[in-house]
């Protein structure tokens, strides 16, 4: 990767954590789940307002280190007016980006935006907790859901 890259990705990264994009209230939420990071001490809360399978709105307050508070604000814009299925999908390239696998045909004519910033941290193993909290405590949240709903059939799947 060359450096110019990694100056590109890093100014994503600050600018999300300066400015989070998910970062406000959010009262109509219908789903919420909270998430915990003690490696590093980040603490998130994340609501989401469901309709049907479409998450409508995502609302994501968290109090960490720049990276996970980056990881949450980009989750936050990715994932507003997706699918719980297609949140999912993004949900398993992110954390397989952050392993340093390679995604390409996951990714194969998705979208991943200010995500591919994330792909920095890979290099920076403890960081990549950081980066998950989001990803994880959504997906949590997500999987109660559609068991609650009974509209999946991988009962198995933990
Ligand atoms: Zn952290």
């Amino acid at each position: 990767m060359s450096d110019k890259l990694d100056n590109l990705y890093r100014d994503i990264l600050m600018d999300h954590y300066k400015f989070p994009r998910g970062n406000k209230p959010l009262p109509m939420a219908n789903l919420e789940n909270e998430g915990h990071n003690p490696s590093c001490g980040d603490d998130i809360v994340m609501r989401f307002k469901l309709d049907g399978d479409k998450i409508e709105d995502v609302s994501v307050d968290c109090m960490g280190c720049a990276i996970s508070v980056a990881s949450g604000s980009m989750l936050a814009e990715i994932v507003k007016g997706k699918s719980v299925e297609e949140v999912l999908k993004i949900a398993k390239v992110v954390k397989a980006m952050l392993k340093g696998e390679d995604i390409s045909t996951e990714t194969n004519g998705m979208d991943l935006g200010d995500l591919e910033a994330l792909r920095g941290v890979n290099k920076f193993p403890v960081r990549i907790k950081c980066a998950l909290l989001s990803w994880t405590t959504m997906m949590d949240a997500l999987k109660s859901k559609l068991n609650d709903n009974n509209i999946t059939n991988s009962t198995t799947e933990q």
